[in-house]
Formats: C-alpha cells, sequence, structure tokens
C-alpha cells in the first residue's frame, strides 16, 4: 500500500550527534528548538491544586526517527502479570486489593500474543541482551522472570563493567538474580552497523556512528527503499479530518512552511507520542464528534500513567567506579522484586520495580552530586568533596508499575496555547498511595543492595510529581470495552474503524520498565492487522 508519513521534524545525520553534556543534556539541542518545545504540556496534581511550574524543555524529538534518536535505547518486554494486573491479583490475594479509585483492567490479551512480535521488533532493529526463558527453558544468565519468548536475541548483551559486574556479585551474595538488560544497541556489527565503542555521552544525545538503533537508520530505510513510504519532512499535523455523515476519518490537516496543507488518506495512522496523539484527538471536533475525535465515550485523555522513576536512590562509595565512560543502557538489572515475582501478601501495595544500575557518568551530572551530608553545598570544602568523590557515586534507576487511576488525567489546557494557537495539553496527575508505597520499599531494597556492594552513605529521592514524562501512558487505552477504552484489541479505534493509534497511549499498563520495545511491537501488529485487512478498515 502506498503510505505517506508526515513527520513535524527534519532528517538528522550521525554528524548532528555530539558526545557534548552540555548540548545534549543541559541545552537540550536538537530538541529544544523544535516543535514539541513550544507545546510542553502543563502539570497541576490534582484539578484543585496550582499549576507545577512548568517544563523548561520539552523530552521529546521533532525528528525523523523521533524520540528514538536520543532514548536510552533500554529495549524492554513487559511481563506475563502486567497484562493481567486484574485477573493475577484477585486470583493470589482478592479482589480488594486493587487500588481505590484505580481505572486499571486487564489487556484484551497476554504476553503469548505480542510475544511473535516482540520477536520480530527485537530482529529487525537490532537488540543485545541475554534470554532467560527460552519456550520454557530458564536459562539464569538471564531474566528467570521473563516470560517464554521463542528464541533468544539476535546479539549477545553490550560488556559489563567493573562497576555492573561488582554490583552483580552484590546481588547474587544476596540470593537475588542480576542479568544484563536488553538494549538496541548493537554489542557486535548487525544489519551493517557497527558495535557500540561505549564512550558515553549519548544519555540524551544520538549516536553518531548508528550502534545505536532508531528507527531513522533501522526500519524507516528499508520500509522507503520499497518505494512505498514517503516521509514529508517539517509537516505539521494540526487536526484529522472527519467526514461529518459517516464519521470516518478522510485525511489530516497539515502545516508546512507557513502554508497549510490537506493530505487526504483511506486510513489514519496517529503516532505522535502519548500528549500529542491525545491533543490532536481533542483538537480534532467535527459534528459527529463535538468533544474531539473518537471521544463520545469520553476516554480520550483517560487512564493516564507516567511510570514512577521517581523516589530515587543515591548510594556512596568509599572507591572509585570508574564509570568515565560507558551509556545508561549498559547495565545490571534485578527483577525479583518487580511486578508480582515476589509475595504481596503481608504488603500493603501491588507491584514492584526493576532495580537497574548502568555505566556512565559525565562531568556536570557528576559534580552536581549529593553531599550525602557530609560536607556543605558550597565553598572549598564542598570543592574538595567533589573532588574525591566525584567517581564514587551512583544513582539507580527504578521503574516502578505505575497503576492508572479515575483522577489522573490529559486534557486540554484552558488558556496555554502553542505557537499556532492551539491549546497545549494539561496534565492532571499525582502519584497515589500504592505508587508512594511501592516506591519506598524499592529504596528499601536498592539500599540493601548497594550496601552488600560496599556503599557507606545512601541518599533517598522525593516521591516526585507526574510532569510530563518520556515513560507516558494511556490517555487512548487499548481494551475490547468500548465504553472504558479508545481503541480495540487490532489498536483501531472503537468510534472510528479507519483511525489507529500508535505509542505507548494505548497502553492500559505501565509494567516495571520502559515502553519502547511494547509500543514499536503493538505497532507492528496493528500495521500487519491493517494490511491483513485493508478493505475492511479502509472502505468501511
Ligand atoms: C532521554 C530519553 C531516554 C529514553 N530512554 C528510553 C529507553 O531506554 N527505553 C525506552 O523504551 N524508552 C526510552 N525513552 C522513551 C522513548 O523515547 C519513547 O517511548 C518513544 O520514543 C516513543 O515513541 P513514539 O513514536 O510514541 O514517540 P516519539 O519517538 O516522540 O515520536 C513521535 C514523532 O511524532 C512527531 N510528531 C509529533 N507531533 C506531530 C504533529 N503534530 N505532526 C507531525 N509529526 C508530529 C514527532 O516529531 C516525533 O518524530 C526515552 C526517552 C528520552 C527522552
Ligand atoms: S556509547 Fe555506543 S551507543 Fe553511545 S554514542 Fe557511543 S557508540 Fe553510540
Amino acid at each position: 500500500m502506498e503510505v505517506i508519513g508526515l513527520e513535524a521534524g527534519g532528517w538528522l545525520s550521525p554528524r548532528d550527534f555530539a558526545p557534548d553534556e552540555l548540548r545534549n543534556n543541559f541545552r537540550g539541542w536538537p530538541q529544544a528548538v523544535q516543535k514539541a518545545n513550544t507545546e510542553i504540556p502543563t502539570h497541576r496534581s490534582n484539578g484543585s491544586a496550582p499549576y507545577s511550574p512548568r517544563a523548561a524543555i520539552h523530552p521529546m524529538m521533532n525528528a525523523i526517527g523521533g524520540t528514538s534518536l536520543h532514548y536510552w535505547a533500554q529495549s524492554w518486554r513487559l511481563h506475563p502479570w502486567d497484562f493481567q494486573v486484574v485477573g493475577e491479583t484477585t486470583k493470589r490475594y482478592g479482589a480488594a486489593r486493587i487500588p481505590k479509585g484505580s481505572t486499571v483492567e486487564d489487556w484484551p490479551f497476554g504476553l503469548a500474543e505480542l510475544e511473535p512480535y516482540y520477536d520480530k521488533v527485537e530482529y529487525e532493529v537490532g537488540i543485545s541482551g541475554q534470554a532467560g526463558n527460552i519456550n520454557g527453558m530458564i536459562d539464569p544468565r538471564g531474566n528467570i522472570f521473563e516470560g517464554p519468548r521463542q528464541r533468544a536475541y539476535p546479539m549477545p548483551p553490550l560488556r559489563g563493567t567493573e562497576f555492573t559486574e561488582r554490583m552483580a556479585a552484590a546481588a547474587k551474595r544476596l540470593g537475588w538474580h542480576p542479568f544484563p538488560g536488553p538494549a538496541a544497541i548493537n554489542s557486535v556489527v548487525y544489519d551493517n552497523r557497527p558495535g557500540c565503542v561505549y564512550h558515553g555521552y549519548c544519555s540524551r544525545g544520538g549516536c553518531h556512528i548508528n550502534a545505536k538503533n532508531s528507527t531513522a537508520v533501522s526500519t524507516l530505510p528499508k520500509a522507503m527503499a520499497t518505494n512505498r513510504l514517503k516521509v514529508v519532512p517539517y509537516a505539521h499535523v494540526t487536526t484529522v479530518a472527519v467526514d461529518d455523515r459517516t464519521g470516518r476519518v478522510t485525511g489530516v490537516h497539515y502545516v508546512s512552511g507557513g502554508e497549510e496543507y490537506f493530505q487526504p488518506a483511506d486510513v489514519v495512522l496517529l503516532a505522535s507520542y502519548t500528549y500529542e496523539n491525545v491533543r490532536l484527538l481533542l483538537l480534532s471536533k467535527s459534528k459527529p464528534f463535538p468533544n474531539g475525535l473518537s471521544n463520545n465515550a469520553g476516554q480520550v485523555g483517560k487512564h493516564y500513567m507516567t511510570h514512577n522513576t521517581a523516589s530515587t536512590l543515591a548510594a556512596l562509595f568509599p572507591f572509585d567506579l570508574n564509570n568515565w565512560y560507558g551509556l545508561p543502557a549498559q547495565g545490571i538489572a534485578v527483577d525479583n522484586w518487580a511486578d508480582d515475582n515476589f509475595d504481596h501478601a503481608g504488603l500493603d501495595f501491588i507491584g514492584g520495580g526493576n532495580l537497574w544500575v548502568y555505566s556512565d557518568r559525565r562531568p556536570i551530572a557528576a559534580a552536581s552530586m549529593s553531599t550525602f551530608g557530609k560536607a556543605p553545598t558550597w565553598g572549598s570544602a564542598w570543592k574538595s568533596f567533589i573532588k574525591k568523590n566525584a567517581d564514587r557515586w551512583n544513582l539507580a534507576y527504578i521503574q516502578k508499575t505505575t497503576l492508572p487511576y479515575e483522577d489522573n488525567y490529559l486534557d486540554l489546557d484552558p488558556t496555554v496555547k502553542d505557537a499556532l494557537g492551539f491549546p497545549v495539553c494539561r496534565i492532571t496527575a499525582e502519584f497515589k498511595d500504592n505508587e508512594k508505597k511501592s516506591g519506598a520499599f524499592m529504596q528499601d531494597k536498592m539500599t540493601q543492595w548497594f550496601m552488600e556492594a560496599g556503599a557507606v552513605a545512601v541518599e533517598r529521592g522525593p516521591v516526585g510529581t507526574m510532569g510530563v514524562s518520556t515513560h507516558a501512558y494511556g490517555g487512548t487505552r487499548m481494551g475490547d470495552n468500548k465504553e472504558t477504552n479508545v481503541v480495540n484489541r487490532w489498536g483501531f479505534a472503537h468510534e472510528v474503524p479507519n483511525l489507529g493509534i500508535l505509542g505507548a497511549s494505548v497502553m492500559g499498563t505501565s509494567g516495571a520498565r520502559n515502553p519502547t520495545l511494547t509500543a514499536q511491537a503493538l505497532a507492528w501488529r496493528t500495521a500487519e492487522h491493517l494490511t491483513k485487512n485493508w478493505k475492511a478498515i479502509a472502505n468501511g
């Protein structure tokens, strides 16, 4: 079929990706100069709370390849429990353990349905990792808690470092199961792209040798080579058009170079990240959809979640860790305290977290370390503390299950507008008791791990807010019930059969790990469904 890809940004090349902490991590280049920055969502904790200070830069990218250009590239599958939180929790602990006010539902299918698509994407974009469960055969070198997979990763995992090996040994002494995490980064030459050279500085930057997957170097060139995909850069979609008579979508309106255009289409797929997917639907009002496209059931913007990556934990060691190289996807994980991998009977929360420690140290971030109450935060004593300890601390990355709640949602801001005069997205959300309790529990576990590895002090981070996030889920949730979900099990809108939605906005649970591989697997599945059912979907 003929596919037109409308993209708000342009092409970037490896030369655009400098290993430069100031530019990537503080000035936010190149994303700082992009469309997204004019439409940063606003945030308030609840309907009567004051607005939080607005984020300075939008974390997501406007360019061909999107945020896969500068993401960390951790590439996790969800686990079986993540698809059946309600059913499994009810079975094991009783229905009363679903937190009050949560709108969580089981997915319309389980891991087995998505597994072939995870597999497809892992081989198409190139994932390095160590399998832990191939067709039920457990391999203790990998994650023993993962669901069954049909085959190994296409590449071995990224190499370890002295620090990650120290942490792995400590986890084993605790009786836990450490394993190297999966990354969309070549550990060896793969698909005509080189292996990673581990110099780092890509924690928010692209890879200038293309060892890191971005769709701009993996799937898009192959799709374009078929001559069936035309990518239109600098095309800023403003609304999706609807036939007032049939209620079907007919194409999209977009702006390019100050001119307005209309792109007709038999089928429209929205893939503009959670905030923009929701915003475009809410902005696309028509006679059949006066409250926004596919929103007659009032579900657009609902069931919003951001990953609970707050409640951090930093540790101070009495020796150098030699972390002045490497990248955030080069790390060691522990899943013993994730999902329902441990007994929650005596606990007062459900879910858990993935404990992750990694290599990667950059000068400005290193010098921004806490003094752990051992030195003043200014002057000569501070300087000498930093000089001695800049390579002696580590900040764990802990991703915790986050559930959707009835009063956490996205809508349009009543006053703040983007550069074209359209309202920006407004986030109304806060972490609830379940997430606060699991956060504190995970900090305890991480403390135990760091101390076992030789740390002399730890510092707990605050609960945090649910403002603009790189792991934003929900808003166009997938499910069989059209009263509580926007898209059906195939990713097409219940109310608009020729409108598909791609991205983590369709996910009903967050799991305890990053979203992108799941979003990619779901996208592949939606695309396959479209090709197999083209006539029915396109012609109605
Ligand atoms: C620093 C950082 C690190 C991350 N690390 C990880 C990680 O390790 N693992 C992981 O799984 N995830 C990670 N993420 C999250 C990951 O980047 C996202 O899950 C993923 O990119 C989402 O894909 P998407 O296609 O939905 O959105 P995007 O990648 O943001 O792509 C959306 C595209 O739509 C375009 N667009 C938006 N609005 C319009 C419009 N109106 N008209 C036309 N085009 C439009 C944008 O320009 C963009 O190219 C990270 C994110 C960041 C910022
Ligand atoms: S550390 Fe690896 S992924 Fe990062 S920029 Fe260098 S080669 Fe690319």
